[in-house]
């Protein structure tokens, strides 16, 4: 399943690319431009705007209002009204590039795997950080 978020839900964006899901987020497009989008690429348009989604709807391309205002709301309500699971695969947060095992040096002391996106050059490992996404994923329902 692929995404494309609505300019309100950057963060949910961008934590679906976390968990996989190939997220297209397009900040400064407008309501056409998005439903346009979302019907060339065969996304699944997310947004909190009822008439954004009513728009979707009579265009008949699929849309999910989403009506939490927190990130572990939203991440509950697409786990949980699409059935999401996350992915084996991950990917880059800032640019959606599939992250692939690192082959160059990540210039920083890292344990473990790294990861690196093909397509800006960000260098991922499992940091103290992780804890919390792995927190805030089960929070959410999802596993
Ligand atoms: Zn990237």
């Amino acid at each position: 399943m692929r995404f494309i978020a609505d300019a309100m839900l950057g963060k949910l964006a961008r934590w679906l690319r976390i968990i996989g899901y190939d997220t297209e987020y397009l900040p400064s497009a407008g309501d056409e431009e998005l439903i346009s989008a979302a019907e060339a690429g065969g996304r699944l348009l997310l947004t909190r705007d009822g008439e954004l989604f009513r728009r979707a709807a009579r265009r008949g391309v699929p849309a999910l209002l989403i009506k939490s205002n927190t990130l572990i709301g939203e991440l509950s309500e697409i786990a949980r009204t699409l059935g999401l699971s996350i992915s084996d695969q991950t990917r880059c947060p800032i640019c959606n590039g599939l992250l692939v095992e690192a082959s160059g040096d990540p210039g920083v002391p890292a344990k473990g795997m790294v990861w690196e996106c093909p397509k800006c050059r960000k260098f991922y490992w499992h940091g103290t950080h992780w804890l919390k996404i792995s927190e805030t994923l089960e929070a959410s329902g999802l596993r």
